[in-house]
């Protein structure tokens, strides 16, 4: 793509260069040596140093940088306000920045897309993101954006459709242990100190103030740990005025688990628990599957690998990742889609 712009781009950056390579660096302004960047800004970015601003808008809020994202997309709108694209990443960005930032671009960008029949569907979607803010709480400062740490990345995009509106709506979510046996207690309490740093939760002495309970039964062979969310709609005609969420981890009593592997399982069962549905691929978070893997030896000596997914964890450490995974649950209403 040879256009104009990209030619002109091409000679300032030239230019530039040729008097550095003169000599003249060291009589060499900031202005020139501006010059020579923007040049090279405006080769580097083809046509239009906006679409350059843009793609790396987008590249940091894939990799976690939300500031930095919602930083360079406001350059791009700088340099054209009735950028939809921009305003359409900003406002994801923004949703783990600052709430009402991003309220604010989604609104814009209904306005934008509104003027174009092509973006039907993202206006669509944006209308229903802004419907879901109205129906998320005010959170704990632990569950605040930032909290997130973003080098350290998150398996939301993983989880984040299924999760949808599995999240508690009210603090502190208050947890009850029904008879414990002995040699569960000291997980128990590990685990959910663990999640405590990371989450508001708060042990209750009565089931029926219970928004979690945990209990203990023999399960089916080879799993370890399940958990259930029921959710109980109060009603007033056909509209629903209140959805209260329970949920109920189930613990297998019926073989002996090592400590590590009890707290794991509490970990991990928690984890569903506080809304997230399905499960990271990194091996070290507590929301990594537990595989169990059988080697069937055949004749020849070689073997072959068979195994089925536990319901429960391995791990029993939260991670940055599991924490910045429910951090986002918590702020962001939906997947982060690309636009087309
Ligand atoms: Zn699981």
């Amino acid at each position: 793509m040879h256009d104009a712009s990209s030619f002109q781009g091409l000679f300032l950056a030239t230019w530039s260069l040729a008097s550095l390579v003169r000599g003249n660096h060291r009589h060499t302004s900031p202005r020139l040596i501006y010059t020579l960047l923007l040049g090279f800004a405006v080769t580097a970015a083809g046509r239009d140093p906006a679409e350059s601003l843009l793609r790396q808008g987008t590249d940091l809020l894939d990799r976690g940088f939300f500031a930095d994202s919602v930083a360079m997309l406001t350059h791009a709108l700088e340099q054209n306000p009735k950028n939809a694209k921009a305003c359409y990443y900003r406002a994801l960005a923004n949703e783990m920045v600052d709430r009402q930032a991003a309220i604010g671009d989604w609104r814009k960008f209904v306005e934008l897309a509104a003027t174009d029949p092509d973006s039907k569907e993202e206006a669509t979607q944006a209308e229903e993101r802004l419907q879901a803010f109205e129906r998320m709480p005010g959170l704990p400062d632990s569950l605040r954006p930032s909290r997130y740490v973003p080098k350290a990345g998150d398996y939301y995009q993983r989880v984040a459709g299924p999760s949808l509106r599995l999240q508690w709506t009210e603090f502190p979510v208050k947890v009850f242990a029904d008879s414990p046996p002995e040699e569960w207690r000291r997980a128990l309490g590990e685990a959910l100190d663990a999640w405590m740093n990371v989450f508001p939760l708060q042990t209750v002495s009565a089931r029926e103030r219970a928004d979690i309970v945990l209990s203990w039964a023999k399960l089916p062979k080879r799993s370890m740990g399940t958990e259930q969310s029921f959710f109980r709609l109060q009603k007033e005609g056909d509209k629903i005025i209140k959805r209260r969420k329970t949920s109920s981890i189930v613990l297998d009593n019926s073989h002996r688990w090592s400590k590590r592997e009890m707290r794991a399982a509490i970990m991990h069962e928690v984890g569903h628990a506080l809304g997230i549905e399905g499960h990271s691929d990194g091996s070290r978070d507590v929301m990594f599957p537990q595989e169990v893997r059988t080697f069937v030896l055949t004749q020849g000596g070689e073997h072959t690998l068979s195994g089925a997914p536990l319901s429960t964890g391995i791990n029993t450490k939260l991670t940055p990742r599991d924490v910045n995974t429910v951090i986002r649950l918590y702020n962001c209403p939906g997947p982060l889609v690309h636009l087309k």
